[in-house]
């Protein structure tokens, strides 16, 4: 199996996920005591979200990009860059490296395709909903994505930032995805993309009649078919 990077820390509890889908995925396929090879490097994620809220993209790619040559210098073969916002500097994480960066936009697209859908809701940060840089990277594969009201996209960031990343899953924000996700499938959304990686520990396939497509677990899917010489690419 070749060595995973996984760049994380944004926050720890998906990352915590990560390494737990990429060992479970490994023990799946390989059996026995096997579990995943991984290079871990992990951010605080205190200084990235300040980098966020501030805007200043450059300075958080300036810091993923090195944390990235941390994992190439330590033998990775491939980095995930383990949370969707921060694909907003993919570019730059991906120049840092000589390296492949599996890109979450891509492993998403997709398994939304292979399902035969064309139209999806994403529910994500503001930033991974409001810009264009994770919608385009979806439609250049053919996937349109729809994103909830302003409101809704308040509500959806409130829980990823205020909760979910501070480890704490409320079952009242669990029913308010559910309704949003379901405003979704009324616009239109054929499937719902849970296009945060905390988002997973909170709302599941069980939870919607619609297809989900949890980008945490897809990622770590991708990750291990191509560290085992599964993946097309
Ligand atoms: N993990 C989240 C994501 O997938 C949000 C935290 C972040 O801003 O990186 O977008």
């Amino acid at each position: 199996m070749e060595l995973i990077g996984v760049l994380g820390g944004m926050s720890w509890e998906s990352t915590a996920e990560y390494l737990r889908l990429l060992n479970e995925g490994a023990r799946a396929r390989l059996g026995g005591l096997h579990s995943a090879r991984l290079r871990v490097a992990t951010v605080d994620f205190a200084s990235i979200a300040q980098m966020q809220a501030d805007g200043d993209w450059a300075a958080a790619a300036a810091a993923l990009a090195e944390e990235a040559r941390s994992l190439e210098v330590a033998g990775a073969a491939f980095v995930l860059i383990a949370t969707n916002t921060m694909h907003k500097v993919y570019d730059e994480v991906a120049a840092a490296v000589t390296i492949p960066v599996l890109h979450l936009g891509d492993v998403t697209a997709a398994a939304v395709t292979e399902s035969d859908l064309t139209c999806v809701g994403l529910l994500a940060t503001s930033y991974t909903m409001e810009q264009s840089f994770y919608r385009d990277r979806l439609a250049v594969h053919g996937v349109r994505s729809l994103v909830p009201s302003a409101p809704d996209r308040n509500e959806v960031q409130r829980i990823i930032y205020d909760e979910l990343c501070v480890g704490r899953v409320e079952p009242a924000s669990r029913d308010r995805l559910i309704a949003i996700s379901r405003s979704l499938v009324a616009a239109g959304a054929e499937g719902i993309v849970l296009g945060c990686t905390e988002l997973e520990l909170s709302i599941a396939q069980e939870h919607l009649d619609v297809p989900v497509f949890p980008t945490t677990t897809l990622h770590c899917e991708a990750a291990l078919d191509r560290a085992l010489g599964l993946a097309a690419t």
